[in-house]
């Protein structure tokens, strides 16, 4: 068993890697965070550049078809011999509705010299059924020799619906884009136009793109300068630039961004504002022929991504935040658990400590083996009984020093604490390194665990040479003294009977009585010597049982008849009733004499006056009990486990009866133990006690 020696159980690399790991998570959680939010970052200008470019490309494919219509249009009006039933038939043929919902104007504008403008009305009158054709009139009323009035019209807009018959040469800017159409034969496009100038009240503006018309249907087959003389009108659509956006997907998906645009003329005047505010903005420009448009988007930054993208970021956030602290307190748990084991540790090897101290400094050898016997520690006491070293006894087993008993007694022993796993308690002889055989006295518990499964044992074993040999002086020394003081007392017990039986001359009354009384002290001396010799022959083994066969009738007899003149004169009665079939047996008959006369004389001595003692001898089975009975004082019930030791004396008979050796018992019992009997009592304080000793049938020797 060694004692690890690690007080201090360092901090060290596990500490510093936790704490590292934690500023680890710390940097890995800002990266992360900052990298998803700048990639949700990158990914909503992605999102806005294609909404942004969604537009734009949308736009330009708008104005490119309006341009395309235009030259269909020429197309059709050059075939000439239409009218407004075929006009609206050919616009409604090519989709004009279903391609620019909510958006489209088209018109046709002949040119018409002044002097044949009524000519030109009533034709129309007389070829146009329609309200509106009876109503048709060219406005405003103006000089000029040529007049360009509105001849036929399809719109989605009414407002744009009550411009039939409108002269465009009276607008000045609508005149420079016609001169710039016709003299190049190409689109052209106007100023921006109100049309409040002609309806008052209107609020809307816009442009106008015109074509020039030619009577030739193959016109583009013509030089550009040859074309002027087949002139006959324009061919126009009315553009405005919420009407550039109105597919429908592209608005849904500007106003599902929020996405608000706002569209500048050439000379950056706003023409529409639907500006909703934003931290985003994108600007393009677009041509639409000669005139160039700004188009401003501007988008709310949360508005462009869905939900779950926007708030990728703060989620992303959260979460580290919770895999931070949960790791920061799982660091934290662990480095408090760490202190407490620490401190537990600290505390165990403290105790640990204590204890081998301890066990090192008792004076009995302690020796702990596995379930095997192999010897796992070994104290230093152990060194000193035994003469072996440690080193030498670490692995090996206790017959290092044992195997001085027979067979049969290591068997028992090893079934009692290994099998039975009960502890084991008694003398063995050993034998030191020296050659030197020892008593001892050992005492093994084999230790278990909580379930019973057997793990070491551990043995107690105190040398008993020392102490034997003290007990040996001790008894010796009894022995000795008692024989020295018996000689003198003899003498005086033979010189005390002859003065009182008048051997030296007739002693007066009073020296009677005193030489009496120094007699009766004698006598007491004598059986206090003879106990004490008795004792400390049983104790060195040198009392010896020598059996006769023997009439024991006779013998109790003998001693009732010693007692009974005793005990009546104290006033007590003194039975026996002993059994007629009791054989002769053999035992030493000094030796049982001397039980009956110990038992017999305690009884009537711890009874009162007038008690009663009733001895009773009878055979059973194989022995003969005796049985002593008074009606005495009893022996206190706490008391009682001690009767048989040396030297005992009840408390309640100390204070009757002074006079006593508290060797009788002890005595008695050793006999009849010897004599192959067993001894008993039972007894109750101030009602009375009943001895027994048990006898062998011995009849034959
Ligand atoms: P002793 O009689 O000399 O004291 P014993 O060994 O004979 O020594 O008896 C021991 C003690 O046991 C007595 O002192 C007494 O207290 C108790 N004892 C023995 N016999 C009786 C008895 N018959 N009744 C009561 N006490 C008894």
């Amino acid at each position: 068993m060694e004692v690890v020696d690690k007080t201090k159980i360092k901090g060290g690399p596990i500490g510093v890697l936790l704490i590292l790991s934690t500023i680890a998570l710390l940097l890995g959680s800002v990266f992360v965070w900052s990298y998803v939010s700048r990639s949700v970052d990158d990914q909503r200008k992605i999102e806005f550049q294609r909404v942004v470019g969604m537009t734009e490309e949308r736009v330009q494919d708008t104005l490119h078809m309006l341009v395309e219509r235009l030259y269909d249009l020429r197309g059709f009006v050059s075939t000439g011999g239409i009218n407004s039933e075929r006009w609206i038939n050919y616009l409604t043929s090519i989709e004009v509705e279903d391609r620019y919902p909510g958006m489209y104007t088209f018109a046709y504008a002949p040119v018409v010299e002044r002097n044949k403008l009524e000519s030109f009305i009533s034709k129309i009158k007389n070829e146009e059924k329609s309200k509106e054709y009876q109503e048709y009139s060219v406005f405003p009323e103006t000089q000029t020799p040529e007049v360009v009035p509105v001849r036929y019209l399809y719109t989605s807009d009414p407002d744009i619906g009550s411009l039939l018959g409108y002269d465009i040469t009276t607008s000045e800017n609508q005149v420079i884009a016609l001169k710039k159409a016709v003299a190049d034969d190409v689109p052209a496009i106007t100023n921006l136009l109100h049309i409040g100038l002609v309806l008052p009240g209107n609020t809307k503006t816009g442009y106008v793109i015109m074509l020039p018309v030619y009577s030739k249907i193959d016109i583009v087959n013509y030089p550009k300068e040859e074309r002027r003389q087949y002139f006959m009108g324009l061919v126009g659509t009315w553009v405005f630039p919420q009407g550039l956006l109105s597919h429908v997907d592209i608005e849904e998906e500007l106003m599902a961004k929020e996405v608000s645009l706002t569209v500048f003329d050439g000379e950056d005047k706003p023409i529409s504002l639907g500006n909703n505010g934003g931290d985003l903005r994108a600007v393009r420009e677009i041509n639409l022929l000669d005139k160039k448009f700004r188009f401003e988007f501007i988008g709310k930054r949360q508005k462009i991504l869905d939900q779950f993208t926007e708030s990728l970021p703060w989620l992303t956030l959260g979460g580290l935040i919770i895999i931070n602290l949960m790791w920061t307190a799982t660091v934290t748990s662990i480095l408090l658990s760490r202190r407490e084991a620490e401190k537990l540790a600290v505390e165990a090897t403290k105790d640990l400590r204590k204890f081998k101290q301890a066990v090192e400094g008792v004076s009995d050898m302690v020796t702990i083996t596995d379930e095997n016997g192999v010897i796992t520690y070994v104290n230093g006491m152990a060194e000193k009984i035994t003469g072996y070293k440690k080193e030498m006894m670490l692995g090996k087993t206790p017959r290092l020093w044992g195997r001085q008993m027979d067979e049969e007694f290591y068997k028992n022993f090893w079934k009692r604490i290994k099998e039975d796993k009960k502890p084991f308690w008694g003398e063995v002889i050993n034998k030191r390194r020296n050659g030197e055989l020892y008593e001892a006295e050992v005492n093994i518990s084999p230790i278990l665990d909580d379930s019973g499964k057997l793990l070491f044992f551990v043995s107690i074993e105190r040398d008993l040479t020392k102490a034997k040999a003290i007990e040996k002086i001790k008894t010796e020394f009894i022995s000795l003294a008692s024989h020295q003081l018996r000689t003198p007392l003899s003498a005086m017990k033979w010189f005390g009977k002859m003065l009182i039986s008048g051997d030296a001359g007739d002693l007066n009354p009073m020296q009677k009585e005193y030489v009496e009384k120094i007699y009766e002290s004698n006598e007491r001396e004598i059986r206090l010597v003879n106990s004490l010799l008795n004792v400390s022959k049983i104790e060195s083994g040198k009392i010896l049982v020598e059996p006769r066969l023997t009439d024991l009738t006779r013998l109790i007899s003998s001693v009732m008849t010693d007692f009974r003149l005793e005990a009546g004169e104290l006033g007590k009665k003194l039975t026996a009733v002993i059994d007629k079939k009791i054989p002769k047996i053999y035992i030493d008959e000094d030796q049982i004499r001397q039980v009956y006369a110990n038992l017999i004389s305690n009884a009537v001595r711890y009874t009162k006056k007038g008690g009663v003692i009733s001895v009773k001898v009878y055979l059973s089975k194989n022995f003969i009990m005796t049985e002593i009975k008074d009606n005495g004082i009893g022996i206190p019930k706490r008391e009682q486990k001690r009767v048989f030791d040396k030297f005992f004396r009840a408390s309640n008979a100390l204070k009757i009866e002074t006079d006593g050796t508290g060797l009788g018992l002890f005595l008695s019992k050793t006999i009849v133990e010897s004599s192959g009997g067993k001894m008993g009592f039972r007894s109750s304080e101030g009602k009375g006690s009943t001895f027994w000793f048990t006898l062998p049938v011995k009849t034959k020797n």
